[in-house]
């Protein structure tokens, strides 16, 4: 059997983003992907300018695409009272489906090799991965990144201690065509039970996404019947599904989404992106995490020059520079979205921070990072 230096587990956006790193600073890198590309994913869009100049360092050009510059925010509380503010640093609106594909193509051309099938299990033995895919394969390498995102098989597998405790929240998502849709504005809404995000794409669709309790979902069944009569209470929800059309067949949707602790490293695979921990999504910055963390681990690697004598160094200068890195922000989303979800809180402080100028700016910024330069 072959063995690499590092298998990658998931080919989101912190498998691609590690493994391009990797592979270009001539490492052996296999990354296992389930699904095919381009494909879409439940995701709110919005990408946080933090992360640009990494994304261009490692060879995406995001000049040519056309994705909106978005570097306004407008927030209304479930009864439709708004709140606008300019974003800081801003971001830009760019939809999964050509971001990861890009990803994709350039972990290819960088000599990345790419198999499609799912993991199903990884196990430690004697200083080496073993991992055993669902197509028969086995393959076999001195590190392994899990990289698989939210929820997978691999937590079960891994016997990881969030995986058999409920979720109470779920996220849908789909594209719509709404011509009357600023260029530049995040829009966040919030209903009872959750919080919608809008904002226009590179495909020129409006992204909608949103976060909802399964709890506040179940009594209405589907989801055009929970949108009409629960997110279309907000009158701003109600005037945009009015006049928007769905570009999608059906939309999106996951459940169980959790945002609990997790372990860093689990059995000496080193966690990276959601598999590491999920930041709440009001704060638009899950993606920047994912990315941020992939450079983490990819750059601990390398400083050991992937040695596997120093896996538990390692391991440790990883968890280190994760925990500095993501725990305010971690911290500072758990608050919002308690805030958030509580209507009268949600209000009081809405109405607080408008008597405040410039409060709004401050609290997003505590939940995002300086840009990343290498
Ligand atoms: C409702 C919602 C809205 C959001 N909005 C935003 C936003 O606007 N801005 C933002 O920055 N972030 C947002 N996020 C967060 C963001 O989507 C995630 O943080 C980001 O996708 C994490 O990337 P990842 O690479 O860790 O995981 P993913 O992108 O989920 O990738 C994981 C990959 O692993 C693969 N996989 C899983 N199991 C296996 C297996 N066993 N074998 C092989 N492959 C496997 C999956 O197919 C997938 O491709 C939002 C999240 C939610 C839930």
């Amino acid at each position: 059997m072959n063995s690499r230096d590092v298998i990658i587990l998931g080919g989101g956006l912190a498998g691609l983003v590690a493994g391009i790193y990797l592979v270009n600073s001539g490492a052996n890198v296999c990354l296992i992907e389930k699904d095919s590309y381009p494909r879409h994913r439940v995701c709110g869009e919005y990408l946080s300018n933090e992360v640009k100049p990494y994304l261009e360092f490692l060879g995406l050009d995001l000049e040519h695409i056309s994705a909106p510059q978005l570097s306004r925010m407008k927030f209304s509380t479930q009864k439709g009272n708004m709140l606008e503010c300019k974003l800081g640093l801003g971001g830009i609106g760019i939809s999964r489906y050509t971001l990861d594909h890009l990803l994709y193509q350039k972990f290819l051309e960088g000599g990345g090799k790419i198999i499609q099938t799912t993991a199903e299990n990884c196990k430690f033995q004697e200083d080496t991965f073993i991992v055993h895919c669902k197509d028969g394969q086995t393959l076999e390498a001195n590190f392994v990144l899990g990289a698989y995102g939210k929820r997978s098989n691999l937590d079960k597998s891994l016997k990881r201690s969030f995986i058999n405790r409920k979720s109470a929240w779920m996220g849908v998502k789909a594209h719509y065509e709404n011509k009357d849709f600023p260029n530049d504005l995040v829009a966040l809404h919030n209903f009872q039970g959750g919080y919608c995000g809008l904002s226009k794409t590179d495909l020129g669709t409006v992204n909608v996404c949103y976060l909802a309790t399964y709890e506040s979902f179940q009594k209405y069944g589907n989801i055009k019947t929970y949108e009409n009569k629960v997110l279309s209470r907000n009158p701003f929800l109600k005037d945009f599904f009015q006049n928007s059309t769905m570009v999608f067949e059906n939309p999106l949707s996951i459940a169980q989404i959790s945002f609990e602790n997790k372990e860093l490293v689990e059995d000496h695979i080193i966690m990276i992106g959601d598999a590491a921990g999920l930041i709440h999504p009001l704060s638009g910055n899950g993606m920047a995490m994912a990315i941020r963390s992939a450079k983490l681990a990819s750059e601990a690697l390398l400083e050991f020059k992937l040695d596997p004598k120093d896996q538990e160094r390692i391991e440790l200068k990883y968890t280190n520079s994760w925990r500095n890195n993501f725990r305010t922000r971690i911290n500072t989303g758990r608050i919002l979205q308690k805030v958030l979800m509580h209507e009268k809180l949600s209000n009081f402080s809405q109405s607080f921070v408008h008597k405040v100028p410039g409060l709004l700016p401050k609290i997003i910024k505590l939940t995002h990072g300086k840009e990343m330069h290498v």
